[in-house]
């Protein structure tokens, strides 16, 4: 009989039982950037007032060896980012964007070196559209047709079992992803995705120090806190005075554990094993074009070190991740790459073909979440707190959606526009999405034993998993069930490969968000309602992502989106016919508190016209009404229409900005 989900989950532990870590298990880094390579930054508000020159090792901190350090040597910068990854160098980048810079250090000797995130989202693109980079990332990424299918087959040459519409590409869901965002999906690996955060964030001002180890921190309440560094090449320590800290030192933090942050944390699916390989498939491909392939065989001996594998497209078509799934209750060994490009050369299945393995990496499937993300002058983001499989893509997304967060509260507590409350709000707001993706990750992973049910992967014996393929295309009542199971088991995995529910429903509560005026809590509505990781609801409820909807000038310009109204490091104050004294509210709470607050008026002949009439659908409130979104997109608040005067929309509008900027008494 099949194993239950849950008897497999635990055979996959079991046969794994390493401590719980997560993709950044990757063997060290071989890159060739150079810590002067990655220095050429121009200059910052944190002056470096005396680099400390560290003694030989002496005592050891987190494990690793400190030198001795004279007390008055420290350098100073604003904030201190730990790790370079998405989320570390998405924050310098978002920081930067604020005018805020300071060190980002990572211990690796340079940005990724394997390409393990790839799925990139809307909801991530649109806050780096922020900083004008979506278009960067969309022309190094690909698209389309390279990343309209997910397949399950015997081999990449050989017989496809089945085959699903991907990552917007399905033409029952398109329209709802061009519905729902100016920006589109692509595939973007890590590879690509870190030099171009790293860049931007240099370039705007922030140091960058690769090789470089955080060993630990003292944290001294609202004077912030002081951190001491290691640097490989010299072996010499210094130490680094920053307002704040940022974790986003990865799934193996050494920051969360200083910081004994509690975790929540599930039974995890066991190891997986990256292997980058050099092939060329193209013309295997030309008529099985997708980015993920599953490959099982059934009908031959399951093979230890991987007894199935996703096959994943990092270059099209000449270069693939191949992720082996060990075989469940085989005790680990160590396999030489010779045998693993035996099973590789086997899942290809076409032996005319040459194949090099560029690299080895084992991860573990890890369903692990923080119940805070932060304390004191400490804040951590990205797989630090959340540690998942890269089931729907969501890791590198939503780490890059904490940042976008953060950023903006930073900026303002530190510029004084804000009390140091609103930071309070970003664990509030974040780790209930954190959760969530990550609950969803690994469900849809635990969902795929269907499939593999199906195809008859689960018993021991060769010839029964052989009858049962066999089944699959017999004549017989059994054999007709067995395909309606596989079928409905593949159409399942659309919460996977369609899921802009859970990639874009988010919706954030708490002093962060005034939703006093609203005289009913929110509910999603419709599709959303009944799918909510399949459908995203557009919707100007406040807590709720700003609805997309395309905007022109009365005489046609280049169509730009309500996205691209807000943001900025602003906020924004959206309005319409008759609500010109919002628009004048506006004007006189930002010169009160110092703070941008844009208005924008959308109407017939207004400033912007309604192209499609969409914002009409979505905009929620009279035409009157006025919508506050806060940097990060979010709305903040909204009224359903113009108050009695001038004076009532500015106290009201006063009253929203004090509460949301934490200034209430
Ligand atoms: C096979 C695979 C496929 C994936 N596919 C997707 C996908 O399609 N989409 C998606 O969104 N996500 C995907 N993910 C998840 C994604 O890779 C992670 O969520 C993401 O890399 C986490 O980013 P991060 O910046 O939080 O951490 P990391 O990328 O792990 O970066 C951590 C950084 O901290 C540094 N560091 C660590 N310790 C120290 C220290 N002591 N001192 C100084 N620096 C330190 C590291 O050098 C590194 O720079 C995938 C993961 C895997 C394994």
């Amino acid at each position: 009989m099949a194993p239950s989900v849950s008897e497999l989950a635990t055979a996959l532990s079991d046969a794994n039982p390493s401590p719980p870590r997560n993709s950044d298990t990757i063997s060290p880094v071989n890159g060739t950037n150079s810590a002067e390579n990655n220095n050429s930054a121009g200059p910052v508000n944190g002056s470096a007032t005396h680099i400390v020159d560290g003694k030989a090792a002496g005592p050891t901190v987190n494990g690793l060896a400190t030198g001795d350090l004279p007390a008055d040597s420290i350098a100073n910068y604003d904030v201190l980012i730990v790790g370079t990854g998405p989320a570390g160098a998405s924050l310098a980048c978002f920081l930067s964007s604020h005018g805020i810079t300071g060190l980002m250090i990572s211990s690796a000797s340079s940005t990724a070196d394997t390409p393990r995130a790839h799925i990139t989202n809307i909801a991530a693109l649109e806050t780096l559209r922020d900083l004008g980079l979506d278009s960067e990332c969309t022309s190094q990424a690909t698209s389309g047709s390279c990343m309209m299918h997910t397949r399950w087959c015997h081999d990449m040459a050989g017989e496809e079992y089945a085959r699903i519409y991907a990552w917007g590409n399905d033409p029952h869901r398109k329209g709802d992803y061009e519905m729902a965002s100016p920006c589109a999906p692509c595939d973007l690996p890590q590879t690509l995705l870190e030099p171009i955060l790293v860049n931007y964030a240099t370039k705007s001002g922030f140091r960058t120090r690769f090789d470089t180890c955080f060993i630990s921190f003292e944290d001294k309440g609202p004077a912030g806190v002081d951190t001491t560094l290691l640097d490989n090449i010299s072996g010499k320590q210094y130490r680094v005075h920053s307002r704040y800290l940022l974790g986003a030192d990865g799934a193996r933090s050494r920051i969360m554990k200083q910081l004994e942050l509690p975790l929540i944390a599930q039974a995890g699916g066991g190891t997986a094993i990256n292997i980058l390989v050099k092939a060329d498939l193209t013309h295997h491909i030309k008529h099985r074009q997708g980015n993920l392939h599953w490959v099982m065989q059934p009908d031959q001996p399951h093979c230890d070190l991987g007894w199935m594998a996703i096959v994943r497209m990092v270059k099209p078509w000449h270069e693939w991740m191949f992720i082996l799934f060990p075989k469940p209750g085989v005790p680990r060994s160590n396999p030489t790459k010779a045998e693993y490009l035996a099973q590789i050369k086997n899942f290809i299945g076409d032996d005319s073909i040459p194949a090099e393995i560029l690299d080895i990496s084992p991860w573990t499937i890890n369903d692990i979440v923080a119940a805070e993300y932060s304390r004191e002058s400490v804040f951590c983001l990205g797989d630090t707190v959340h540690r998942h499989p890269p089931f729907n893509g969501l890791g590198s997304n939503t780490c890059i959606q904490d940042s976008f967060n953060l950023a903006w509260k930073i900026a303002y507590v530190m510029k004084g526009r804000a009390s140091p409350k609103l930071l309070e709000t970003y664990s509030l707001e974040r780790q209930p999405v954190g959760q969530s993706i990550s609950t969803r990750a690994n469900v849809s992973f635990r969902q795929h034993s269907r499939i593999w049910e199906s195809l008859g992967m689960f018993p021991d014996s060769l010839s029964k998993r052989v009858a049962i393929l066999d089944e699959l295309s017999s004549p017989t009542t059994k054999g007709q069930l067995r395909r309606q199971n596989l079928q409905a088991a593949i159409a399942g995995t659309a919460h996977e490969f369609h899921g802009l529910g859970i990639e874009m429903n988010q919706f954030y509560s708490g002093p962060g968000i005034y939703s006093m005026d609203e005289p009913d809590p929110f509910r999603l509505e419709g599709l959303a309602a009944e799918n909510p990781v399949m459908h995203y609801m557009r919707s100007t409820y406040p807590g709720k992502r700003l609805p997309h909807a395309w905007l022109n000038k009365k005489c046609p310009v280049q169509p730009i989106s309500t996205v691209d109204l807000a943001g900025k490091g602003g906020f924004t104050l959206i309005t319409g016919i008759g609500g010109a004294s919002w628009e004048q509210a506006a004007n006189t709470v930002s010169k009160e508190l110092q703070v941008q607050i844009q208005s924008c008026a959308i109407g017939f002949s207004l400033e912007w016209v309604d192209m499609y009439s969409e914002w009409e659908k979505v905009r929620g409130v009279k035409e009157s009404g006025a919508i506050l979104v806060r940097p990060d997109r979010f709305v903040a608040w909204r009224s359903q229409e113009v108050l009695l005067d001038e004076n009532a929309c500015e106290n009201k509008l006063l009253e929203v900005m004090r509460s949301v900027l934490g200034l209430s008494a």
